[in-house]
């Protein structure tokens, strides 16, 4: 067994988790979320601050970040470009790397670089490695990545398709193959989450993905919109004489379920669909009927599918949004078992269901941690 402490440094938070992980099982040491970072009459300044205060909380459980036994330490980096496509050891040039990638993760990689830099400095002898969001769609083709307008603006500006939630997809995609006993299935993994995003993988490998250049495209998410045609942006800066700060807070932080019914978290929808409230109906509705569309999109892109896999908060535990976005697809395969799925655990469609569906609890610090154990010199894997 070999032990990873993983660490995802958020713009406001810290995540931590130290897991010993052998061949075929992974334990959790110790974890702990560090928040508040930077916010007014916090005890937490900064990066620094927080992952010292996470480092102490690892020592009183018993597990010093000092230890001769840690063997690696992993980072969530969200924003990988076209740079990285790998989990990649860090080195100085791949700190200057992330960082030349600020433009196209704004709020994200600062945050990130800002744990990395702090954990190196930590322990300047463990091997760091860098798991990006974005690397597991790297494989998605050109005709799927590429937006439909002006090359030569799209390519100065980085204007293209990355997706985010690559370790999640992943994992689950995997986990979903195993599930049915197919590791080269095709798999429609549907992670709901706050954020919300979907992949199309074929034996493993993606190709094709909901979130675009930002997290904010695809899928109805908590508060973001999703899907919205891009005049209506222009039409707000136009018309209603919106800032962009102003359109970047109402896409973002105002949509979604919140801007539909006033409420984005979904167990709170539902007992509001329950009671009759129509607002959280229609929010529901928009919400399902957006995941059907692309578990539509996604069938025809793979041709055939073995396994549609639900993960993420909402995924893994609302039997009503997986009922009601696949309602009546039995004539493409697709034959929920209502017991099972009420279940909510593995396999949740009928026995002779063509197309599984699954639900697969997400794992990303597992992903993170076993991505950092596969690209470490083999000598350090202890
Ligand atoms: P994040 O994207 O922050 O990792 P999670 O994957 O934990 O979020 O998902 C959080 C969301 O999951 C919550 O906003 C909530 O709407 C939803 N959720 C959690 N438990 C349930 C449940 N029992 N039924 C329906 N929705 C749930």
């Amino acid at each position: 067994m070999t032990r990873v402490l993983v660490l995802n440094s958020g713009s406001s938070s810290v995540k931590y988790r130290l897991l010993s992980v052998g061949p075929g099982e992974a334990v959790r040491l110790a974890s702990g979320t560090i928040e508040r970072i930077g916010e007014e009459g916090s005890p937490v300044a900064d990066h620094a601050a927080a992952l010292e205060s996470a480092a102490e909380e690892l020592s009183a459980a018993g597990f010093g970040i000092d230890s001769p036994e840690l063997t690696a330490i992993g980072h969530r980096v969200v924003h990988g470009g076209t740079a990285f496509t790998e989990p990649t050891p860090i080195t100085d040039e791949v700190v200057a790397g992330i960082r030349d990638l600020i433009p196209l993760a704004p709020l994200h990689n600062p945050a990130n670089l800002a744990g990395i830099e702090v954990a190196r400095r930590l322990r300047p002898d463990l091997p760091q490695v860098a798991v990006f969001d974005t690397a597991f769609h790297a494989t998605i083709p050109a005709e799927a990545s590429t937006y439909a307008i002006d090359r030569e603006t799209a390519g100065r500006f980085g204007i293209r398709r990355y997706g985010f939630h690559g370790t999640s997809h992943a994992y689950v995609s995997r986990e979903a193959a195993a599930l049915a006993d197919r590791p080269e299935a095709n798999v429609i993994v549907l992670h709901l989450g706050n954020g919300a995003s979907a992949s199309a993988v074929a034996a493993g490998r993606c190709v094709d993905t909901s979130m675009g250049m930002t997290p904010l495209e695809g899928l109805v998410m908590g508060t973001r919109s999703g899907d919205v045609d891009p005049g209506a942006v222009l039409h707000l800066r136009r018309a209603a004489g919106m800032s962009l700060a102003e359109i970047d807070t109402l896409l973002n932080r105002r949509s979604g379920m919140l801007g539909l019914c006033g409420d984005n978290d979904m167990r709170e929808v539902e007992r509001r669909v329950a009671a009759g409230d129509p607002d959280a109906e229609l929010a529901l509705s928009v919400y399902c009927h957006r995941l059907r569309k692309y578990v539509g999109a996604y069938y025809a892109v793979l041709g055939t599918v073995d396994v549609i896999a639900f993960t993420g908060g909402v995924g893994e535990n609302s039997s009503l949004v997986r009922s009601r976005a696949l309602a009546g697809l039995e004539p493409l395969g697709i034959a929920l078992d209502p017991a099972r799925n009420s279940g909510g655990k593995g396999l949740i469609s009928v026995e002779d269901s063509r197309v599984k569906v699954a639900v697969v609890p997400t794992d990303e610090e597992l992903e993170i941690a076993r991505q950092t154990l596969a690209v470490i010199p083999r000598t350090d894997r202890g």
